[in-house]
């Protein structure tokens, strides 16, 4: 199949393009290098059924395709708050865009949308059919409203015009390739502890969060692009910590003499996050294997060559 995947030269992205390439797809590569990097997908450069197309998704492009993970869109809080008025354009323009592009072409779409749909959620753990409790003037809503107004335009789509699409919900998601100064907790607190210097602990750290190895989460999209439920389906670990758990596991597994130190907590950061995952399992035969300690190791060494290569 031809395959095209926006946001290709990101964390996930680029994760979900090496399975694509091993499994002998053709794929093309939509990017900006906003938050991407050309070394996340560089292995595939060369490779004649790769092609790299750097193209803003907020315009329009005609492409011939058969299926689209739609994933361009910052996902760091440091990086979606940075510009938040793009932020908005490229979730909603880049979407629309996508969908005028599969209805076109009669392409399958894939949506990779958030836990950040339920906002700061009073229903735990988390079912798709929880409508949300999403500040809509917040700072975090150029992220949370247009991933909703996404996943809107998507069933609009898929109703109004037949459009083929399919909605996954992605909750934390953490491991290689992640920016060193990506900003969100997993990348900081391994990079400081690295370092050796303090790890930053927002607010007093009793926040809960559930983290998903990269590996995990795209086997789960490929089998929801791949299968005949349309979704919303929650992707995630189920596993939930503390975020000052994490920070002392970290820290005992990297340097036990990095600090802790405790940061003013951001407004609307959510409270507690916990995929509840019935659906993947059933309908998609799906659930995440690989364990935090086992991911984390995996991601400190990717961190720690790179540290290490830089400096
Ligand atoms: P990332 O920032 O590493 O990747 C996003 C990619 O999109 C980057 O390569 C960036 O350059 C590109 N991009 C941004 N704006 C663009 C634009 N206007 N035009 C073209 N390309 C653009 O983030 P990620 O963690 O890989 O996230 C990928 C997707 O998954 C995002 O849509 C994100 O909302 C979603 N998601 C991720 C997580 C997570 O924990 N990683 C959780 C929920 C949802
Ligand atoms: N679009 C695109 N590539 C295509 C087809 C459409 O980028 O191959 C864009 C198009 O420019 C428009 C959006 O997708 O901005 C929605 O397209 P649609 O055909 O649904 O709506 P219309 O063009 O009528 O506004
Ligand atoms: N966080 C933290 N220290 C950091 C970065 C993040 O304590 O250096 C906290 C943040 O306040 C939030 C949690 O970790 O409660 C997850 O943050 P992240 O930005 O990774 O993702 P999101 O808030 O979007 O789930």
């Amino acid at each position: 199949m031809r395959i095209l995947v926006t946001g290709g030269a990101g964390f996930v992205g680029s994760h979900l393009i090496d399975r694509l390439m091993a499994q002998g797809h053709e794929v093309l590569c939509l990017d900006n290098f906003y938050t991407g990097h050309k070394r996340n997908i560089l292995q595939w450069l060369d490779n004649p059924y790769f092609e790299f197309i750097r193209h803003d998704v907020t315009e329009p492009i005609r492409l011939e395709v058969d299926q689209i993970y739609h994933l361009a869109c910052p996902a760091s809080p440091v990086h979606y708050q940075y510009n938040p008025v793009k932020t908005v354009k490229t979730s909603v323009m880049g979407t629309l865009n996508m969908l005028g592009l599969a209805k076109r072409v009669k392409a399958r779409l894939l949506l990779a949308s958030t836990s950040e749909v339920y906002g700061d959620p009073d229903v735990h753990p988390q079912t798709e059919e929880y409508r949300g409790n999403v500040n809509p003037i917040g700072i975090r809503a150029c992220y949370d409203e247009s991933k909703r107004v996404a996943e809107t335009l998507c069933f609009d789509y898929h109703r109004q015009n037949k459009v083929d699409i399919r909605v996954a919900r992605i909750f934390n998601t953490y491991g290689s390739r992640m920016l060193e100064n990506d900003g969100r907790v997993v990348s900081n607190f391994v990079v400081q502890a690295l370092k050796g210097i303090p790890l930053t602990v927002y607010g007093d750290g009793s926040q809960t969060r559930s983290f998903c190895y990269v590996s995990d989460l795209v086997e789960g999209l490929m089998r929801l692009m791949n299968g005949d439920y349309v979704g919303p389906v929650n992707l995630g670990n189920p596993d939930e910590y503390t975020i000052l758990e994490l920070a002392q596991k970290i820290q005992n597994m990297v340097n036990p003499d990095a600090d802790i130190q405790f940061a003013p907590l951001p407004s609307d950061d959510p409270k507690q996050r916990q995929p509840d995952i019935t659906k993947a399992k059933t309908l998609l035969g799906w659930e995440p294997t690989v364990p935090l300690q086992e991911g984390l190791k995996l991601t400190v060494e990717d961190f720690r060559q790179r540290l290490g290569a830089s400096s």
